[in-house]
């Protein structure tokens, strides 16, 4: 079809030239010889003619304006056109028919003008084979055969003339229209080359670029996957402190302060351990959400760990890096609506700045990661910037945390016993039994090595060890005696599900009845689970062991507990009987009757003057206990008969 309308287009754009030369030569033809007799016929062939020609023009033109650009149907087109130059040859031939007695110069320059337009045919029309060779043949073949059979000689020499050039117009139209057809056929083919090329190039183009693009993809995915949290979309570790450091090498060159954010979730293990981990990745991404809002810039955020988020504040001083820390501490209090879920967490935030307390990035982390602790230990949901100091008190208790975990194995406990004195008869009823440690050529206090032992599982270790040493100290130093050992206990402690074997452990091996033996308790760890505390206090007293609230009054200890756990003695914080006319002696008296609603003893402990002795006797305080009476004491130095001893009389006959 391509072929068949490449050839109509040649045949085409060479038949403007044909129609011109055909009307040219015609002209010349009936006006270059006049002859009078058939002139009349010859204007009608030339009219003839001129109507052909202009039919072909037409023809010419439609194709020119309307087809030529376009993919025709080369069939009817080609048809058209073999039609007008048929119709055209015919004419032609019609002529030499018509008027062929002509004389014999008329009649030559006829034929020679016929031969030169079938010579010019087979060029022209050589896109059509059969076209080609009826266009040449027509226009000599009738005329030269009728020469041929002439009586005249000049005419049968011309006939033969013509029918020899016929036969080799014949031959060049074959031999024309197959070059035509052929460079068509190859022209064709090459464009199909080319087109396919294209089409190939552009395949590859587009390989290449489906290639591009996936490897743009994997190359965003890998980083992703190597720089991005998946849950929460922020940078993770790596990718923060990549950025950290070129944060630190803008602010050395622009001389500017930059502040580092530790934020630390409160409350989100809960919801994590009772909703399940779903609804506590959720909190994570709101959580994430609320921080990227408002820091106002991702890349500026890290999810740290598990509840654990960084934020870099450059070009921030001190103050107005513990403003905006707060602020977002508000941010991230707000509780949380999602999926008929109204939940709330809160954060601890701990500060570093750079280079105030360091110009090292893992080492700022670390920095605010301690003042987070810190201040997680005294004050949750709340801001606090690092301080040197808070750096030698970590690194001290990390210490302590490492020495206790030796302590016993070195043999650096010992025991010492600080009486409680009946206030009403003067004698001792019980000793309570605290805790020394020796490290390190130093005495470290109970006060700061029980916290560290509690928070580091130690504590359980200590206290079986403190349980087993007083009640042996007490049976061997007072066999015979009903003189009591007050042994202190962490709640910690007393939540393990093996308290009970531990203490019957210490009752068996000390031989110590445990009527003898009070466990004084101080809440200065929550107890999360108060039912199961309730459990183990009971538990303890079915052995017939008695329990206090230790430090009552402080910490989490309040009065519901002492009704709930129902203990049998409350022993009174020193600090009620140090302020005792600022307020303390309302509390103990509130205290004294609630204890005797309850049926509980009650004690005061940190009796250091004789006022305070005589207040608290008047107010009915049955057991005493503090320096007045005296202080703690290795086991050694205890009197043998804690009952005959009035340490009171003892202290006064010594300031006197
Ligand atoms: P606590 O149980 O309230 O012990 C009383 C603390 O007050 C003791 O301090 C004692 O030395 C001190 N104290 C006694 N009378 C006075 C006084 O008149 N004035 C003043 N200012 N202080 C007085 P210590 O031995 O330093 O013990 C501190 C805390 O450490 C204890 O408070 C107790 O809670 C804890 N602790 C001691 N030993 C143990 C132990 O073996 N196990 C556990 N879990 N905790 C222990
Ligand atoms: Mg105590
Ligand atoms: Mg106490």
């Amino acid at each position: 079809m391509r072929n068949q309308r490449d050839a109509v287009n040649i045949l085409y754009a060479n038949s403007s030239g044909g129609i011109v030369i055909s009307f040219i030569a015609s002209c010349g033809l009936v006006f270059g010889f006049p002859n009078e007799k058939i002139e009349a016929y010859k204007t009608i062939w030339l009219a003839v003619m001129t109507v052909v020609l202009l039919a072909r023009s037409i023809d010419w033109i439609v194709w020119k304006k309307y087809l030529s650009d376009t993919s025709f149907d080369p069939t009817t087109v080609t048809r058209r056109f073999v039609a007008g130059s048929m119709l055209t040859a015919l004419v032609w031939s019609s002529f030499s028919l018509l008027f062929y007695a002509m004389d014999i110069i008329e009649l030559s320059s006829t034929i020679i003008i016929l031969a030169a337009m079938a010579g010019g045919a087979t060029t022209v029309l050589s896109a059509n084979r059969k076209l080609s060779i009826f266009y040449s043949s027509v226009l000599l073949v009738p005329a030269s055969s009728v020469l041929a059979f002439s009586s005249q000689d000049f005419q049968q020499v011309l006939g033969y003339l013509g029918l020899m050039f016929s036969l080799v117009m014949i031959f060049s139209a074959i031999k024309a229209s197959e070059f035509t057809s052929r460079a068509v056929k190859i022209n064709n083919e090459n464009a199909d080359l080319l087109l396919q090329m294209e089409n190939e190039k552009q395949a590859v183009q587009e390989a290449n670029s489906n290639l591009e693009e996936k490897v743009k993809q994997r190359t965003e995915k890998i980083y992703e996957l190597s720089n991005i949290d998946p849950l929460t979309g922020l940078f993770n570790r790596k990718a923060f402190l990549t950025d950290l450091n070129v944060f630190f090498a803008d602010a050395l060159k622009n001389n500017f302060s930059i502040g580092l954010l530790f934020i630390d979730l409160d409350g989100f293990k809960q919801i994590n351990d009772t909703l399940g981990h779903t609804i506590g990745d959720k909190v994570l991404q709101l959580t994430a959400e609320r921080i990227a809002k408002t820091v106002g810039n991702k890349q500026k955020i890290c999810r740290w760990g598990g509840d654990e988020f960084l934020v870099v504040l450059p070009d921030l001083e001190a103050d107005k890096a513990s403003q905006f820390a707060s602020s977002l501490v508000g941010c991230i209090s707000e509780p949380f609506h999602f999926d008929n879920n109204h939940l709330s967490v809160s954060a601890t935030v701990g500060i570093a700045m750079y280079p105030e307390h360091t110009v090292d990035a893992d080492e700022i982390i670390r920095l605010a990661d301690t003042a987070m602790f810190v201040q997680k230990k005294t004050q949750k949901s709340s801001v606090r910037m690092f301080s040197q100091d808070m750096k030698e008190a970590l690194s001290r208790e990390q210490t302590l945390k490492d020495g206790l975990a030796l302590a016993i194995d070195h043999k650096q406990f010992h025991m010492n016993y600080q009486p409680i004195i009946n206030s009403e008869t003067g004698k001792v009823v019980t000793y309570e039994a605290l805790l020394r440690w020796r490290f390190q050529d130093e005495s470290v206090g109970p006060d700061e090595f029980i916290p560290i032992a509690e928070q580091y599982g130690s504590i359980n270790i200590v206290g079986s060890w403190v349980l087993q040493q007083a009640c042996q100290d007490i049976a061997q130093k007072f066999p015979e005696s009903d003189c009591g050992v007050s042994i202190n206990v962490s709640v910690i402690q007393l939540m393990q599900p093996n308290f009970l074997s531990v203490i019957n452990h210490a009752l068996k091996e000390s031989n110590l009845a445990p009527s003898r033996v009070h466990l004084e308790i101080t809440e200065s760890v929550f107890a999360e689970n108060l039912s199961l505390l309730k459990f183990q206090i009971q538990q303890v007293q079915n052995l017939g062991v008695r329990v206090s609230i230790d430090d009552f009054g402080t910490g989490f200890s309040s009065l519901s507990h002492l009704q709930n756990l129902g203990v049998n003695t409350v022993k009174i914080d020193r600090s009620f009987i140090r302020d005792f006319d600022k307020g303390g002696q309302a509390i103990i008296q509130a205290t004294l009757h609630i204890a005797k609603q309850l049926g509980c003893e009650v004690v005061a402990e940190g009796v250091e003057t004789e006022e305070q002795y005589q207040c608290l006797s008047s107010l009915g305080v049955k057991f005493l206990q503090g320096y007045y009476f005296a202080k703690p004491k290795t086991l050694d130095v205890l009197p043998s008969e804690p009952g005959e001893t009035d340490e009171r009389k003892r202290i006064q006959a010594n300031h006197a």
